[in-house]
């Protein structure tokens, strides 16, 4: 679909149930392509990249540019295809996310023990997470965290509504040198395109949406969908930020942006991004409260909480363990920001043999 001319719309397909397809876009130039986002790296997403560029009059050695919105697999997926098919190829990105990645890169095995320490100390039982195991479902080379090929980074792709699945592996994710790497409000300029790089962290810390100021168009990954609520956990190696305030934050800033028309990575594009943000805005206060009463009068583990509120994708209890996982990091991204705001507190306990358990009370 072209959006403007020489601005195409793509769409190579999704790995798993989660959602159908990504939407790169590729911005033409005489006889080069750039694109926004690309897609999985799998034998099927680079045949619909081929095919699609094909249809444009172009192929993949023609690919000059790939700006990726953020590191999850089904954006960042076929970078390292596509360094084989053009090797001049610019991989461009913010460099927090980059650094992100590098932070994150820590063996299968490291991660998998700091993964689940976190869901005990969360009030995961230690049964469940050995059931788990035993099922194959989180050992290190299951393809959420590929042992030896530092892909642990993207273990959520973030693109559903509160659970999350898996990240695919792809060998070559990560598989094209050091990217060109831009800082928030660095402009760069091609074939009369002019793309400004707006941080927008929350959904990742180095989430990058971006601006065509020619054509007023934002490129919002997945940090703005149009019907899809982005995951936004506090993952097991982010104990210290705050990524929904800071998502919070992101959705104020796009929003102060003149924008004719938001292209989001998923879904549809979309008229309104304002106003789709104000929604998104509401929908987290209302959550930060459902959140809060859960706690009710006591104290309670995360995973308690995680049990009493809804989710779209049914009860928690019936989620399998990267659900679980999921959820628990968008119960504690909300409240990460309620003890911000001095509306709960966290108290640790120790049990018996000496392990720690997080609990958590309402203030007031
Ligand atoms: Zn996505």
């Amino acid at each position: 679909m072209e959006i403007v001319p020489g601005l195409h719309q793509l769409k190579t397909p999704f790995p798993g149930p989660a959602l159908p397809y990504i939407m790169p876009y590729a911005l033409l130039g005489p006889d080069s392509v750039s694109l926004v986002d690309a897609g999985f790296g799998t034998p099927a997403a680079t045949e619909a990249m081929t095919e699609q560029l094909a249809r444009l009059g172009r192929e993949p050695k023609d690919i000059k540019r790939l700006f990726i919105t953020h590191a999850h697999p089904d954006h960042i997926g076929m970078a390292g295809w596509i360094k084989e098919q053009s090797p001049d190829v610019q991989i461009i990105m913010l460099e927090r996310e980059w650094q992100w990645i590098q932070d994150r890169w820590i063996d299968g095995e490291a991660w998998t023990r700091l993964s689940d320490g976190w869901l005990v100390k969360h009030g995961v039982p230690q049964e469940e997470i050995d059931a788990a195991h035993e099922a194959g479902a989180l050992s290190p080379t299951s393809p959420a965290v590929k042992a030896g090929e530092k892909a642990a980074a993207p273990s959520s792709n973030g693109a559903s509504a509160n659970g999350s699945r898996p990240g695919g592996g792809n060998g070559k994710m990560f598989d094209f040198g050091t990217p060109v790497l831009l800082q928030d409000g660095d402009v760069v300029e091609f074939d009369g395109w002019r793309l400004q790089a707006v941080w927008t962290p929350g959904h990742t810390p180095g989430h990058m949406c971006i601006y065509e100021t020619n054509h007023r168009l934002m490129f919002t990954g997945d940090h703005v969908l149009p019907y899809i609520s982005p995951n936004v956990s506090l993952h097991a190696d982010q104990e210290g930020s705050s990524p929904l305030s800071e998502f919070r934050d992101s959705l104020r800033k796009v929003a102060s942006f003149d924008v004719a028309r938001a292209l989001p990575a998923h879904e549809f594009t979309l008229a309104d991004l304002k106003g789709r943000c104000d929604v998104l805005l509401h929908h987290h206060d209302e959550r930060l409260d459902e959140v809060r009463d859960a706690i009710g009068a006591g104290q309670v583990s995360a995973r308690t909480i995680s049990q009493t509120v809804k989710w779209n994708t049914g009860p928690f209890d019936d989620f399998n363990i990267f659900m679980k996982r999921s959820a628990l990091g968008e119960t504690l991204s909300h409240l990460r920001l309620l003890e911000d705001e001095e509306r709960v507190r966290q108290v640790t306990t120790t049990i018996e043999g000496g392990d720690d358990r997080i609990l958590w009370e309402q203030i007031g």
